[in-house]
């Protein structure tokens, strides 16, 4: 097939399946690969060791695809409008975590479009951000947007609400061109605005200091010196994105399956609300991925922070009594922070003491 006639093929297979944003890059070197390389090197995934153990098969798309000759990159809007703030005692979750798991709703695409793709005799297989691909560098390299100081991908005159997904072909198309322009020029703002200093550099982000890392990858006690820097995010962070000057204007429209049903929490429900429950709920949802645990760990720290008396009978009643030492560590920090007991001592030693129980 003329690589012209393939494009369209594919394109065409692309918008079938269910995406509007489509572009096309020509596989050979993976870009930003030394990049990665050098964020690795720096121990900056924090604990994510699955981004090491997948480094090569980031690095080769071969591997997955041989004779791999073009990416298909796409792009799903998931950004709603954030609804009012309810007040009280209620905890922001990420955009992304509004409505449904878009690993769901965007994988079951993407594995229509590789079975179909297959059934024709093309080699092909694809995933979202949880497969080892570079998706940001993909989408990059095909001229999809570029990537911000923020490390996230932006679509000019779009922003960066979208979830990013690549299929590898092994078939010749005629592919896009990169953005020439760096379109953040001498803006710093998400760097300034991060509560708790995560980029290095632009360009680059340490997991480790990352309010998104803590709030949903880790299962351990957020370090100290970043507890307070988590104001009212209770599950990820959106605050180097919130200010980018690229996304002011949402993307419209945008599917039902990211409407914002979960985009405020309940936090003393949270703690109330059993394990089991908790999991039931969050079903189908991103914010199943903390766990039950993770999520009253983090509505601890968020009570914590937002200092409110009412926080204290929750916290007392259903954080110091979890079966979890991550989960009372937490609520013992945030009473302290709420000064209980009056005058009590600085609660480090007991959440370390509460660490080495659980080890
Ligand atoms: S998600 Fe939040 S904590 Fe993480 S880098 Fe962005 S602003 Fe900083
Ligand atoms: S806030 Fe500014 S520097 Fe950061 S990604 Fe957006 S345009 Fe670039």
């Amino acid at each position: 097939m003329h690589p012209d006639d393939a494009r369209n093929y594919l394109i065409r297979q692309a918008c079938e399946a269910g995406f509007a944003h489509v572009r096309l890059v020509t596989v050979r070197q993976t870009p930003r690969i030394a990049a990665y390389d050098a964020w690795l090197s720096a121990g900056h995934q924090a604990d994510m060791h699955w981004m090491v153990r997948g480094r090569d098969d980031r690095a080769e798309p071969a591997r997955r695809v041989p004779g791999v000759q073009t990416a298909l990159v796409i792009a799903v809007d998931h950004a709603h409008r954030r609804p009012s703030d309810p007040g009280g005692l209620t905890g922001m979750v990420a955009r992304y975590a509004w409505g449904r798991d878009y690993h769901n709703v965007v994988g079951k695409r993407l594995r229509k479009l590789v079975k179909r793709l297959r059934g024709q005799g093309i080699g092909a297989w694809g995933g979202v951000d949880t497969a080892a691909i570079l998706e940001r560098a993909w989408a990059e390299a095909s001229g999809l947007g570029f990537v911000g100081k923020n490390t996230l991908l932006i679509r000019p005159g779009t922003t960066s609400w979208s979830v990013l997904g690549v299929v590898f072909v092994d078939m010749v198309a005629t592919a896009d061109q990169p953005i020439e322009r760096d379109h953040c020029g001498r803006c710093t703002r998400c760097l300034v605005a991060c509560p708790t200093q995560a980029f290095p550099s632009p360009w680059t982000l340490d997991a480790r200091r990352c309010i998104a890392y803590w709030t949903i990858e880790s299962r351990d006690l957020p370090p100290r010196r970043l507890r307070a820097g988590f104001g009212r995010w209770v599950f990820g962070c959106d605050v180097c994105q919130e200010v980018c000057p690229h996304n002011h204007t949402p993307p419209d429209p945008v599917e039902d399956a990211f409407a914002p049903r979960n985009a405020w929490l309940d936090l003393p429900e949270l703690l109330e609300t059993p394990d089991d429950a908790l999991i039931q709920r969050f079903t189908g949802t991103p914010l199943r991925r903390p766990g039950a645990v993770g999520l009253k760990r983090n509505a601890a720290i968020v009570l914590g922070n937002i200092g409110r008396t009412e926080a204290i009978e929750p916290l007392q009643r259903y954080g110091l009594t979890h079966s979890s030492p991550v989960v009372r560590a937490s609520a013992v920090w945030a009473l302290w922070r709420l000064g209980v007991p009056p005058g009590s001592p600085d609660p480090d030693p007991l959440v370390r003491s509460e660490q080495e129980a659980a080890r």
